[in-house]
Parts: C-alpha cells; sequence; structure tokens
C-alpha cells in the first residue's frame, strides 16, 4: 500500500536525502517546506507534485505562489503552514526535518491528529521532553528516530520484549575534527578546523555541535526520550569510523550493533519503511577495508556531554535553557564573535544563573527559551 508523507523541511540536509530515497519507495508525498529557499523548492515540487508547499516566510511565500501558478500545489505560509501540513488527515507518516525550536509545535500538532512521525528534529525531544513523550503515549503515536545513533539503538531494539533486560545503550561518536586535540590546542581552534566534518556532510549548527561534542550530549537526551531508559544507562564511544552507528547492550553480555557505510539514507529509509526493510541505493558495507575501533573521549573534551547529562537529570527547563544557550553560542561562534571553548562556557553559565522551573506547557518552554536568549545578548563575553 502506497505511503503518504508530509515533509516538514524539505530542503535540507535531511529533507534532501528524504526526497531522494523517496523515489525508490511506494511513497507518495502529500507536502514540502522550506523556510525560505524557493528555487529548490519549486524543483521538488515540480518533481514530487505534492498537494501542498508551504513557506515559512511569507515574502517567499506569495513568490512562490507566482512561480507556479501553473502547478496544482496549494502554497501555505508560516507556523500555521506547517502546522496545517503536520496534521493532514490522510497522512501516514510526518517527516519533521526543521531546524531548530520552530520545529516543537508542529510535532505537539501532528501527535494531536495522531500522525506517526519520523524525527530529524532535535528540540522536539531534548526541548520539548516529557510534554512530547506524553503527549505521544497518550494518543498512541509512534516517534520513530532517523538521526542515526538513534535509528541504530532503534533497530537494535526489534525483538527486545522486556525493557528491563537492556543493560547499556551504548552511542558512537565521530569525535569531530578535535578527537586527538590537547586542552590547549582547543584554545584556538578555528571556525575553518571546526566546520571540517570527517565523516558526514551536516549543515553548520550540527557540524559545530558535533565539533563540541554537544551533539553527542543531546543525542543522550534524546535517547532517553526515545527509549525511556536513564541517563546512567547511556554511554559514548569515540568510533572514527562511523560504520557502528550505536549499540545495545544486553543483560547477558550481548552486545548488538547496528553497521553500515555512513550514510544516512539508510536511517532515513528504515523511519519510512519500519517494520519492512526495503533496497537502499548504497554502496555495501565492506568489512576487511576498515578496522574497527573504539575507545572513550577524553574528558576536557566531554565537557558538553556533561552538561547535557546534568541538564538532563535536573530536569524541567534545564534542557531547554541549554538548548538555547547552545544555539545562540554557536550562532556567535560562526559570526567569529567567540572562540571555540566559549560555546561550553556559555552554556554553562546560562545553566548556573537563569531559574529553572519544573512542569513546563509549551507556552513556557517558549518563554524560557526567549529568556535564554536575552540572557545571552546580554552577557558580556
Ligand atoms: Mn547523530
Amino acid at each position: 500500500m502506497t505511503k503518504k508523507i508530509s515533509i516538514l523541511g524539505s530542503t535540507g540536509s535531511i529533507g534532501k536525502q528524504a526526497l531522494d530515497v523517496i523515489k525508490n519507495l511506494d511513497i507518495e508525498v502529500l507536502a514540502l517546506s522550506a523556510k525560505s529557499n524557493i528555487e529548490l523548492l519549486e524543483n521538488q515540487i515540480r518533481q514530487y507534485k505534492p498537494k501542498y508547499a508551504v513557506v515559512f516566510d511569507e515574502y517567499f511565500a506569495n513568490k512562490l505562489s507566482k512561480n507556479i501558478k501553473d502547478a496544482q500545489t496549494k502554497v501555505l505560509s508560516g507556523m500555521d503552514g506547517l502546522c496545517q501540513i503536520a496534521c493532514l488527515n490522510d497522512c501516514d507518516i510526518v517527516l519533521n526535518s526543521l531546524t531548530g525550536m520552530i520545529g516543537l509545535k508542529p510535532t505537539l500538532e501532528a501527535i494531536e491528529a495522531g500522525n506517526n512521525i519520523a524525527i530529524a528534529n532535535k528540540e522536539t525531544l531534548v526541548v520539548g521532553g516529557e510534554l512530547v513523550t506524553n503527549a505521544a503515549n497518550n494518543k498512541n503515536v509512534k516517534i520513530i528516530p532517523v538521526d542515526s545513533e538513534h535509528s541504530a539503538i532503534f533497530q537494535c531494539l526489534q525483538g527486545c520484549k522486556e525493557q528491563k533486560t537492556i543493560s547499556n545503550l551504548i552511542l558512537t561518536a565521530s569525535g569531530g575534527p578535535f578527537w586527538d586535540k590537547t586542552e590547549n590546542d582547543l584554545e584556538n581552534v578555528t571556525l575553518e578546523q571546526a566546520l571540517k566534518h570527517p565523516n558526514w556532510s551536516m549543515g553548520p549548527k550540527n557540524t559545530i555541535d558535533s565539533a563540541t561534542l554537544m551533539n553527542k550530549g543531546l543525542e543522550i537526551i534524546e535517547a532517553i526520550r526515545l527509549f525511556n531508559i536513564s541517563e546512567d544507562k547511556i554511554k559514548v564511544l569515540i568510533h572514527r569510523e562511523s560504520i557502528v552507528h550505536s549499540m545495545v547492550e544486553y543483560c547477558d553480555g550481548s552486545v548488538i550493533a547496528q553497521m553500515s557505510v555512513p550514510d544516512m539514507r539508510v536511517p532515513i529509509q528504515y523511519a519510512f519503511t519500519y517494520p519492512e526493510r526495503k533496497e537502499c541505493p548504497v554502496s555495501s558495507l565492506d568489512l576487511t577495508k576498515v578496522p574497527l575501533t573504539f575507545f572513550e573521549p577524553k574528558s576536557y573534551l566531554s565537557k558538553c556531554i556533561d552538561l547535557c547529562r546534568s541538564a538532563v537529570k535536573i530536569g524541567g527547563a534545564a534542557p531547554v535553557i541549554l538548548n538555547a544557550a547552545n544555539e545562540e553560542a554557536v550562532r556567535m561562534f560562526l559570526d567569529k564573535k567567540i572562540k571555540f571553548l566559549d560555546i561550553q562556557k556559555i552554556v554553562e553559565i546560562s545553566l548556573k544563573n537563569i531559574p529553572i522551573f519544573k512542569n513546563l506547557s509549551f507556552d513556557d518552554i517558549i518563554d524560557c527559551d526567549l529568556k535564554t536568549r536575552e540572557y545571552i545578548k546580554r552577557l558580556d563575553v
């Protein structure tokens, strides 16, 4: 049976690869969306012929409307548009590949509408926390991970009958470009160096998060939400080759790993075809070519991981503050206003100084996010 999909964020890295995967699957695209890149969105519309296209920016939405007058696609805009395509009736799966906080509301609305979600938007799980997982449980909505590590764990958990048989989840990390740097080296690493990721091609925000290992810390929080597991049962290992995408260790000593060449199309496709598997046009894995290595990250490199662990243990607004502070700090680093190690300092100071409330509503989350960003703008760094 043809599955129907709505894609929130189709012009970014995950969105583009999702459309590539869909070419070989029995999937109909109901809706696409972009922030402002209407040239690429128009190409996608002409190829996939969705019923709806959302352009977040209203000016560009109007422009696109004029450009595709000849097409059958209805153009919507803003948060209303995103929520509308997240809630479509005849939709089997919503891919949320938006970047940032903007992804939270459409996720909550999709859950409310009973639509299953393939999640590539970290904020939904990190910031939305229990608000999202409780809503999904109440509505019996599946949240299927797209992130390579969480997809790996999700795959390794197929066939797991009892939660208590899981000893540990082992998240692998490429280690980013600075895994072998000394503490002193890190003081003066440049933006250009930080943007060179060895194995994955991602947007600049994720690439910097990968260099600080904040990405891995956020993934610990994501794993806690997705798999309902405690923080102390999640380990991190640096694995330079990015072949083992993560592992599950069971109580009998068995460790199950998911491996493939590093290509996001594998986890993206699994989220779409789950519980089935289909052929995917990626190269097959040749285990004779690369020796696989694993080691613990150096403690001065894991500062951001530690911050994430403590934020999730504190709970309430702490992950919201952590996420907003990190986003602002990364933006400042990308604008060359601060140094690399200032990113972790800004996050640490924010967690220390901003009041942490518990039991957050959606409005509380948005409010706390804004307050954190304002706090950082006033910081003298
Ligand atoms: Mn990842």
